[in-house]
């Protein structure tokens, strides 16, 4: 059996519906290959709790706006939901499905003991004020707190938020619990029990997964990130670190490239500085289409979903496609991209370092106790090779692509959890 989408108009095909396609069409292709039965692949298939919500926002001017919220927990029966919240205009309930689907597979593939769950609301942070964005936050933190704690649902930070929005979060469940309870949230500042390595640990997982995909020298290897805020600006940095030349980088401002290598330091301060990369003066502008088609040998998209479509794979020369982005390839391009011969490290893998350092975030907070920022990386390369080297073998072994072997890892771990637990009642 295949699993049910449920039909839809044209006109009714948002992004985030196609997000949601997607990630239902790569779990019915890792659920056939273990053989599950229709009711196993229909849980899976389901979130296990799915939560909208009205936040009224008192805007500077008096004026009294309504977004809407959603916070799903896609599964939890490996351990508390884990999954970030996003500000995003576009955001609906299908893509925090998507989203929260992914965020399962992600914490079972790299063994950490976490479901999934994903938070969003519809809103466009850039457009408000500091002050009325924290009280967004709070409202929408308030209006979901049943369903949130350290030991059911854990919120970090996605597109659109950041530090600052988790330390408002923390302070309003605690305000609420009557004490401080920092394990609520992850990706808080330092000074409310945030963890060494957790700001640039997306990215550092990107690195590290990109440099084991790549297998040879990063020396002189050239690199197009698309995207540039928390994950894609400091996964420029990491891979040109580590000796990469990153010659074009985008983001929601612009594309820049320079074929002799950008300064990703100068750029990420031009970029803090003017709101964006759009206008870097050691580089030449170019259009955000045709980043995606520059002659490189890594392609890190890591802004948002559907961005690798069967429109543009035909055209992508990077041999070595490594999601920083949560759905950045629709299944169509994925197809496309194998036949062609580029390997992509896929999200649930490449960006897996973010929640493996929330999670070390959280046991330190639960033991109220901070590691040294070298054991927070020598955690993260173990747990992030350690996948690569289970997915890359399976793939192998099976002759499956490394998406479709880490989904088969993921998933049949939730399977697993699923029947040893059994049904209740
Ligand atoms: P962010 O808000 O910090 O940055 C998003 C970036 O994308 C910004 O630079 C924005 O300008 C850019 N952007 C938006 N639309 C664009 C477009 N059309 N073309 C080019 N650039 C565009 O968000 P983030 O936290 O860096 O998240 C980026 C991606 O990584 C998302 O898919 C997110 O789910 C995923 N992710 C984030 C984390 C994390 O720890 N933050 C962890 C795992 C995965």
């Amino acid at each position: 059996m295949s699993i049910m989408v449920p039909s839809k108009t044209p006109a009714l095909i948002t992004p985030g519906r196609q997000a949601l396609d997607s990630a239902l069409h790569q779990l019915d292709r890792a659920a056939e290959h273990l053989g599950l039965d229709d009711g196993l692949r229909t849980m899976l298939a389901t979130p296990r709790r799915s939560l909208t919500v009205s936040v009224p926002v008192r805007r500077e001017d008096g004026r009294l706006d309504v977004v809407q919220g959603f916070r799903v927990q896609h599964n939890v029966s490996r351990g508390p939901a884990k999954g970030g919240l996003r500000f995003h205009s576009a955001t609906d309930i299908h893509e925090v499905t998507a989203l929260a689907m992914w965020m399962t597979w992600k914490c079972a593939l790299v063994g950490i003991p976490y479901g999934g769950a994903k938070g969003g609301v519809a809103v466009d942070p850039t457009a408000l004020t500091t002050r009325e964005l924290e009280r967004l936050t709070r409202r929408y933190v308030n209006e979901i707190l049943p369903l949130i704690g350290p030991e059911k649902d854990i919120p970090a930070p996605d597109v659109g938020t950041d530090e600052q929005t988790m330390a408002w979060i923390m302070d309003t469940y605690s305000v609420n619990a009557g004490y401080s309870v920092p394990g609520v949230v992850t990706g808080k500042p330092m000074t409310l029990g945030g963890s060494l390595g957790r700001a640039g640990a997306t990215s550092r997982g990107v690195q590290i997964a990109a440099l084991a995909a790549l297998g040879r020298s990063p020396e002189g290897v050239t690199v197009a990130v698309q995207g540039f805020g928390k994950v894609g600006a400091l996964a420029a940095q990491y891979l040109s670190d580590a000796g990469c030349r990153v010659v074009a980088v985008s983001d929601i401002t612009g594309a820049v490239h320079a074929p002799g290598g950008l300064d990703v330091a100068r750029l990420r301060a031009y970029a803090a500085e003017t709101g964006g990369v759009r206008g870097f003066h050691q580089a030449d502008a170019m259009s955000h289409d045709d980043l995606f088609e520059l002659d490189v040998d890594i392609l890190v998209p890591a802004a948002l979903e559907g961005v690798i479509t069967e429109a543009n794979a035909p055209r992508v020369r990077a041999r070595l496609v490594v999601e920083g982005a949560n759905g950045p390839t629709t299944p169509e391009a994925d197809e496309i991209l194998a036949a062609n011969g580029a390997t992509v490290v896929p999200d649930i893998l490449a960006n897996a370092g973010g929640v493996v350092v929330s999670y070390l975030e959280w046991v330190q907070n639960m033991q109220a106790y901070s590691w040294s920022s070298a054991e927070v990386e020598l955690k993260l390369r173990d747990l992030m090779l350690g996948a690569f080297s289970e997915v890359a073998s399976l793939a192998a072994e099976r002759g499956l692509t490394l998406r479709q072997a880490a989904h088969v890892i993921g998933v049949g771990r939730v399977a697993e959890a699923h029947q040893m637990r059994g049904l209740y009642p």
